[in-house]
């Protein structure tokens, strides 16, 4: 059992998440190290909320974010093996190139000291979008790896989750 880690679900827009990420969460984690977050719009807006609503004000050291899109199973228990003070578990993006980088983890299992959230200035996630603010440039992930790793965090590739990527906008009639 991870006593020592809270973990969140993110589970905005409809409280759901996969069998496997229930699963394999009640299997590794007290039920009271435990939350689900239904926090949005914006993935970057749930993960800031996170942050300063639900964990700094706890006294874990350490948090785990699962997004509930995520399948786990055994071969993502390496993220609480490995060395590091942002662990990430490897999945497979929309973007193909999007695991090209060896500094930047994505955060749809993660692992993050406290220590990293203490010196690095909110927000902490940020979406970059173009001049016309019509794309995402980058995803928060990377912004969030690169000021880790400018106050000399050091971040790590772990492991690896099954991944069903689902929309996480709402799906309206098109214009
Ligand atoms: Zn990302």
């Amino acid at each position: 059992m991870q006593k020592h880690i809270m973990a969140v679900c993110l589970t905005w827009p409809d409280g759901k998440l996969t069998s496997q990420a229930a699963a394999w969460l009640f299997n590794r984690f007290p039920p009271q190290n435990i939350r689900f977050a239904c926090f949005g719009p914006g993935v970057d807006y749930a993960r800031n909320h996170i942050v300063k609503r639900i964990f700094l004000p706890s006294n874990f050291p350490k948090l785990l974010m699962i997004d509930n899109d995520m399948r786990p199973d055994a071969r993502a228990d390496l993220i609480f093996k490995a060395e590091g003070d942002i662990i990430g578990a490897l999945y497979d993006a929309n973007n193909p190139a999007a695991n090209a980088d060896p500094d930047v983890v994505h955060l749809g299992l993660v692992l993050i000291r406290r220590e990293v959230f203490l010196e690095i200035e909110p927000p902490w996630f940020e979406m970059n979008y173009d001049k016309e603010k019509a794309r995402i440039i980058s995803c928060e992930c990377a912004s969030f790896c690169r000021k880790a790793k400018e106050k000399g965090f050091k971040i790590t590739k772990a492991g690896y989750c099954p991944h069903t990527p689902i929309s996480r906008l709402l799906r309206l009639a098109p214009i």
